[in-house]
């Protein structure tokens, strides 16, 4: 993997100095300049069109249909999809989640860092190149940006030229597009957290809460400046994935390429020389791959970290290729190992479905099955029961012996339920306590029990009993075990 190249950069003069520091020139020497920091260089991608652009903005359209559209969608009277922190409930289409359901977004973790690795194994960063959010808006925001400046070509002349009505006519139209989008993501990403209906209205009319406003202008803010102007830095210097993705590539890991061995020698040609006579390679030196490449490489380098692997690169060379009469596919997905030995799609994609592959597969598969199927036996009660420390046992009226237990019960439906309280372990055991208890829709109760058993029915010492709570019609039961003290 290459490094970066080092660019035009401001210079650091080294004058001789009487000290003996290192970077101090030997006596008599000249001053000489040495480069010590690499300038950012404002990279203007050229738009362009092919097969790898349609699944881009395919993926754009669809991640952000469903980001965009999913807080406005009801279900019954309340947000389809909500994580209302406040109440600590989770609206996910029908489920209702509690923080005792972890494990279920533990599950949706474990789900997405294999996939995630899956996906790398498969395509080295087909999630950077397609749907990352950073890819997602700085596409959307290149796209503002081309409707109002032009394409990078006239983005070069634009910003070269001097102030004029005009330039900042353009500027000031590009911004407010860019800042209405930032800000409608950031009332969005909120809307998630707060129903998204009431906090439109209170956003027009200025009633936020304080951490609502806070929010909805810091993501704005952050998409604003990571889309539009910090964009391939983000994923340079700020995204970790681009550091630890090697580690889960090899060499049969599909990744953007270009194929040297046909390309080089490179240079420029009439368009019917002979390449044999020329002894030139394919590519005709035309940097339109460099010029489209969102973070300003040349794959011709070879792989490099910078590289997302959005194809854009494969896209421009394939129509090159097109006009000169030459075969596509110069610049490329393939692995190290095809082109080595020069493999047909089928032998390459033979090798890129190996054991790591598929033992990542088969592991994803597990795991959303086994979450898909508790999430389809979820009983929507939950239960806990807590012995009452302060009496132990006591002697109750009739012979009985009397134990007192506490039970969290909580309605995890969206309707008002009324629960049954039975026990059972030991010969006569009975609630003798309220054995029946309504609990509002989504709500949890603690509900005391007081259960006893008859003298001569059990001998000195802790035994267990279960309780069983169940709905009316017995269609959601929960069992939870316990211990039934008998004094001496
Ligand atoms: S687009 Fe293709 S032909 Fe043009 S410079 Fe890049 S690799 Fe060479
Ligand atoms: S080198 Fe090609 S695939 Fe990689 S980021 Fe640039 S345009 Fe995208």
């Amino acid at each position: 993997m290459n490094t970066p190249s080092c660019k035009t950069s401001p210079v650091i003069p080294i004058v001789p100095s009487a000290d003996k520091s290192p970077l101090a020139p030997p006596p008599g020497a000249d001053a000489k300049t040495m480069a010590l920091y690499a300038a950012h260089q404002k990279i203007y991608p050229r738009s362009t069109e092919g097969f790898f652009t349609r699944w881009r903005w395919v993926l754009v359209f669809l991640t952000q249909l469903a980001f965009y559209g999913l807080p406005w969608l009801e279900w019954g009277q309340r947000q389809m999809v909500l994580f209302d922190l406040a109440a600590r409930r989770f609206y996910i289409f029908k489920l209702v989640l509690y923080p005792q359901d972890f494990i279920y977004l533990t599950g949706i973790l474990v789900i997405s860092a294999l996939s995630l690795f899956l996906f790398t194994a498969v395509a080295g960063r087909l999630w950077c190149g397609y749907a990352c959010p950073q890819t997602v808006y700085t596409e959307i925001f290149l796209w503002l940006e081309k409707l109002t400046e032009g394409d990078r070509s006239a983005r070069l002349r634009l910003d070269a030229a001097p102030w004029t009505m005009e330039k900042i006519g353009r500027k000031a139209a590009k911004n407010f597009l860019w800042l209405a989008v930032a800000l409608w993501t950031g009332l969005t990403f909120v809307g998630y957290f707060s129903p998204i209906r009431e906090l439109g209205g209170d956003f027009i009319q200025r009633h936020l809460s304080g951490w609502q406003a806070f929010w909805i202008f810091f993501y704005g803010f952050a998409t604003y400046g990571a889309a539009g102007y910090m964009r391939e830095q983000v994923c340079k210097h700020m995204c970790p994935y681009a550091r630890f993705q090697s580690a889960m590539f090899d060499k049969d890991t599909l990744v953007v390429t270009y194929d040297a061995e046909r390309g080089e020698p490179r240079g420029t040609r009439a368009k019917k020389a002979d390449l044999a006579l020329l002894n030139l390679g394919a590519c005709i030196s035309c940097n339109l791959c460099v010029q489209v490449c969102p973070t300003g490489i040349d794959i011709r380098n070879g792989l490099q970290y910078e590289c997302i692997g959005c194809g854009a690169c494969a896209d421009a060379c394939d129509a090159v290729m097109d006009k000169v009469g030459y075969a596509r596919g110069l610049v490329k997905y393939s692995t190290e190992n095809a082109l080595k030995h020069k493999w047909t799609r089928a032998q390459t994609w033979r090798h890129v479905l190996r054991p790591r592959v598929l033992i990542y597969s088969a592991i994803l598969i597990s795991i959303v099955v086994a979450m898909a199927v508790s999430l389809a036996l979820r009983v929507p009660l939950k239960v806990d029961v807590v012995r009452d420390r302060g009496a132990l046992a006591r002697m109750a009226p009739g012979g009985q012996i009397e134990n007192v237990y506490r039970l969290q019960i909580m309605n995890a439906t969206e309707s008002g339920q009324r629960f049954r309280i039975r026990v059972e372990g030991l010969p006569g055991v009975a609630v003798v306590s309220d054995s029946e208890v309504t609990i509002d829709s989504t709500q949890s109760r603690w509900v005391p029990v007081r259960v006893q058993v008859p003298y001569t029915a059990a001998v000195a010492g802790s035994h267990t009993i279960h309780f069983e709570i169940s709905n009316q019609d017995n269609s959601d039961k929960v069992v939870e075990k316990s211990v039934f003290l008998v004094p001496r």
